[in-house]
């Protein structure tokens, strides 16, 4: 047995792939100390790990007064949350032992806690994967488009943080990849190969393990029997940019007079009551159990959140795709290509364009068939079980908790 120190960010997208492979690594004798903001507490406690928590709020803060214009000023926001996370997590396990750590590829500055601790680790990538020649390239390529009088205060900020990093943490940042791709000895991606831009290009040390989904142990607020033999068309925007009622009205627009049952999880940035009348055939919530949501679902209008996405497609349902922001326009991009649904633009968006969208995917079999395929696919790879032989085999090549 081996103590793991698991460190997240708080985001529903970054933790939920986590789930099953903390319940995986306590069922085969690990013990886990979690480490993530206190929204996640129950649904940590549930998998049998021991959870700490960080200030959520302050977190969010600090990332956020980086700024969200540029990549570079996001590099910084995540710098800014190490005086949130880093003293937190020192005090709250001072004295205690772990043979390794797992953080976040994003959030939780688990690279720099890893340098501290002088702890061997794992990085969890619940996105696409990135390797330092790709980033790099795109950071440069962001970075001209920055007016010059913006980027030099931006760059400067860099340069503070990392100096900061040095003189407090003793922890050298060699590059902004290290910020905000978390690189480790190993990764953990939650998608397979085939999904995976380049694919290929990755070394060993990448394991692509596919979608990790397994039971949430929430109280959900939620009665499934409500959509049960109805086949709903569900539609999500995730649960961090989601605010977008001119969107949820067009929604109602889009199908009211269809004979579909529509499932609609809005967020907690929206009160139901801000949209107005709801047609007889919506049902609107603020938060659905969505794994469970999808596996009865005949269409799913969604963000292209890389966890949606992933999940939508496990349970073989075909996809129309609004991206927004982050990977979002890639991940529709690969929806596309793979022939598992359509992408549409959320700025010009018009009712009868998405009602349209909507009846071609659900009446065009091609796109059910697709869906089906990639989700066997996605199914046979192995998820969190994979995810945990792959750190089995690599503790034991590294004599790791021997
Ligand atoms: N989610 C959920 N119920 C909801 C809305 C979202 O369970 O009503 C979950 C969903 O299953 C997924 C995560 O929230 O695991 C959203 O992650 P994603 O990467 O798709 O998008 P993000 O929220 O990060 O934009």
């Amino acid at each position: 047995m081996a103590r793991v120190l698991f460190i997240n960010g708080g985001s529903e997208g970054h933790v939920n792939p986590t789930i099953g492979v903390v319940q995986e690594l306590i069922a085969r004798g690990e013990e886990v100390v979690y480490v993530t903001i206190e929204d996640f507490r129950e649904r940590m406690e549930q998998t049998g790990a021991t959870v700490r928590t960080f200030d959520g709020q302050n977190f969010i803060k600090a990332f956020l007064s980086g700024g969200r214009n540029y990549l570079l000023e996001r590099i910084n926001g995540l710098l800014h949350t190490a005086d949130v996370v880093i003293p937190s997590v020192l005090d709250q396990i001072k004295g205690e032992h772990f043979d390794y750590i797992i953080h976040d590829s994003m959030f939780g500055c688990g690279r720099i806690l890893a340098q501290i601790l002088k702890l061997p680790a794992i990085s969890s990538c619940t996105s696409f994967a990135q390797s330092k020649e790709s980033f790099d390239k795109m950071l440069e390529q962001l970075t001209e488009k920055i007016p010059g009088d913006l980027l030099k205060p931006i760059q400067a900020d860099y340069q503070n943080l990392t100096k900061m990093v040095k003189e407090k943490y003793e922890v050298e940042i060699q590059s902004p990849y290290e910020v905000f791709c978390n690189p480790a000895p190993l990764t953990i991606v939650y998608i397979t190969r085939e999904f995976q831009p380049y694919g290929e290009a990755f070394d060993p040390t990448y394991k692509f393990v596919g979608p990790s989904i397994s039971s949430r142990f929430t109280q959900e607020a939620f009665d499934l029997s409500a959509i049960k033999g109805k086949s709903p068309i569900y539609i999500s925007l995730g649960t961090i940019v989601n605010q977008s009622i001119d969107f949820y009205q067009l929604c109602f627009q889009a199908f009211e007079d269809t004979a579909h049952t529509i499932l609609m999880s809005i967020g907690n940035k929206v009160q139901i009551s801000d949209l107005g009348d709801i047609p007889a055939n919506f049902i609107v919530k603020r938060y659905v159990p969505q794994p469970e949501v999808l596996k009865q679902a005949k269409l799913f209008i969604t963000h292209g959140g890389m966890n949606s996405t992933n999940e939508g497609l496990y349970f073989g349902v075909p996809l129309v795709v609004l991206p927004q922001s982050a990977d979002q326009p890639v991940i529709a991009e690969r929806v596309a290509k793979i022939g598992a649904g359509l992408s549409l633009q959320m700025q010009s968006l018009t009712a009868s364009q998405l009602r349209e969208t909507a009846e071609h995917v659900l009446q065009d079999p091609s796109f059910k068939e697709a869906a089906a395929r990639i989700g066997e696919s996605f199914q046979r790879s192995g998820g969190y079980r994979k995810a945990v032989d792959e750190i089995f085999e690599w503790k034991s090549q590294h004599h790791i908790g021997d």
